[in-house]
């Protein structure tokens, strides 16, 4: 963030409903978290903006809907509200939720796709045009299926070869806004991070012809999705509706919060969708004419306890078990500390109950009890000299890490700073020089006793953004009129 930054637009993926919450949202979702609340500590909470939500249209819902035997919209709202009650029960402070079904995303978009098709591309094309789209179409589904879904060269749910059909559709001329996106991405005025991202996406521009991308269907393939407004037989079909979403919710054109916070800040996505994100997204934008995010962040994928994530294996972990289990604070450090953002790497979930036994029960939580105890009894609850906000060189260091996306050696230089107050303590022993009677031992102890409850302090202010609750209940322990030990542990123990 350069220095004359005033606001902060931070997104999650609006995620599909296809699926429901697990802990690769939840990772999105807190790292999301994390910065807007780090954001609105340092520039005020008026001027961050963190938008998440749900992506509801396309084919598969529909399909799920009759599943479950429900009506799309119905079938939608169940599963969306899952995302926003998991969101709460994780305590993600995000500002908006936007829906893809809610009126007011499809009023917008509807608006959008008009005013793209009188647009002209960068060299004078029509952005949208009609054209053929041929694909592979199983009657038994009613709708076109992916080569890479068949098996032997047969649709797998009704074991049939797929006829191939032709349908009129419209189109986005992607290919003149290619040399654009490429100039702008080896630049860094849309920054992809981390660099190999970046790479892999100019690999993507640079060595293939990317083919326009469609932008309807027709509705008996795709029954759930925006009318085109042109076009009662077509519906929109998924990127420009779903990509939309992050101006649809600060009510692009006109509205106060499309003006105050566009262009996006920090755009947060899984590798799988970066192409959407990199490509498609700015050349919208682009079309449009409108300001590019800045930046692109991606995380790698994961594997839990070394192994891929899957239904068949039975390892898909709901974040509400998690919170359940630990509370919303827990569960965010327990996943922020396993791995630096954007590596492929794993969360080692059997290993939760250990990491939070020695992290957070005898490392912050024992270092509360031990100094708040000590000043109780050998200090009578005072310390000479109250904590009053300073340069906090931990603050600092930890505020580096998480503008660098390095949540995970954020943690680290906090638990750092966990074991250093401990070691001194213990070097300096309060217990044996509150049994001495002279003036410098005296001094001596009020001088270990105060040090270790300025560093609490810093320490859990550095800690806020990941652990808002647990971190306020330590501030409140230590600046109250007398510090007392907590009567219940902060971190109770797990056996
Ligand atoms: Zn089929």
């Amino acid at each position: 963030m350069n220095k004359e930054q005033n606001k902060i637009y931070i997104t999650t993926p609006i995620y599909y409903i296809n699926d429901r919450p697990h802990i690769g949202h939840a990772y999105t979702t807190i790292i999301a978290d994390v910065l807007a609340r780090y954001y609105r500590q340092k520039i005020g909470s008026d001027n961050v903006f963190f938008l998440t939500g749900t992506d509801e249209h396309g084919a598969k819902i529909s399909e799920s809907a009759i599943k479950y035997n429900l009506d799309t919209q119905d079938f939608a709202d169940m599963i969306s509200s899952e995302f926003f009650e998991s969101w709460k029960k994780l305590d993600i402070s995000n500002n908006g939720f936007i829906r893809t079904t809610s009126e007011k995303h499809k009023t917008i978009v509807r608006d959008i796709l008009l005013k793209l098709k009188e647009l002209k591309t960068p060299i004078g094309n029509d952005v949208l045009y009609e054209s053929e789209y041929e694909g592979l179409y199983c009657v038994g589904c009613e709708k076109y299926i992916l080569e890479s879904e068949l098996i032997d060269g047969k649709c797998p749910d009704h074991n049939r070869v797929p006829e191939k059909l032709k349908e009129k559709n419209w189109f986005f001329r992607l290919s003149d806004f290619i040399p654009s996106i490429i100039e702008k991405i080896k630049s860094n005025e849309i920054e992809v991070f981390p660099e190999t991202r970046k790479n892999e996406v100019l690999g993507i521009l640079e060595k293939q012809s990317l083919p326009d991308f469609s932008i309807s269907r027709s509705i008996k393939s795709v029954p759930w999705g925006i009318d085109l407004p042109w076009d009662e037989n077509q519906k929109c079909y998924v990127w420009v509706d779903a990509l939309s979403n992050y101006i649809t919710a600060l009510d692009y054109p006109d509205g106060e919060n499309f003006k105050k916070f566009w262009p996006a800040d920090i755009q947060l996505m899984a590798l799988e969708i970066l192409k959407f994100h990199a490509i498609f997204w700015p050349a919208i934008l682009m079309a449009l004419d409108l300001p590019l995010p800045k930046k692109l962040a991606i995380h790698g994928f994961f594997t839990i306890d070394d192994k891929k994530m899957s239904k068949t294996l039975g390892n898909v972990i709901n974040p509400n078990d998690l919170v359940e289990k630990y509370g919303p604070d827990v569960t965010k450090y327990l996943i922020l500390s396993q791995f630096g953002f954007g590596s492929e790497s794993d969360i080692n979930v059997s290993e939760f109950p250990a990491k939070y036994n020695a992290d957070l029960v005898n490392g912050l939580g024992n270092l509360v009890n031990r100094t708040t105890k000590m000043v109780e009894d050998y200090l009578s609850g005072n310390v000479y000299e109250k904590y009053e906000i300073r340069e906090d060189s931990l603050l600092e260091l930890v505020g580096e890490n998480i503008e660098c996306l390095d949540f995970r050696t954020a943690l680290i230089n906090i638990m750092a700073t966990i074991k250093l107050t401990d070691q001194w303590i213990d070097k300096d022993k309060p217990w044996e020089l509150s049994k001495l009677e002279d003036e410098e031992s005296k001094i001596k102890l009020e001088k270990v006793l105060n040090a270790s409850i300025v560093n609490l302090l810093s320490i859990a202010n550095a800690l806020k953004p990941f652990m808002p609750n647990k971190s306020q209940e330590i501030i409140d322990i230590l600046t109250a009129e007398k510090i007392v030990k907590p009567e219940f542990p902060l971190f109770p123990r797990i056996g």
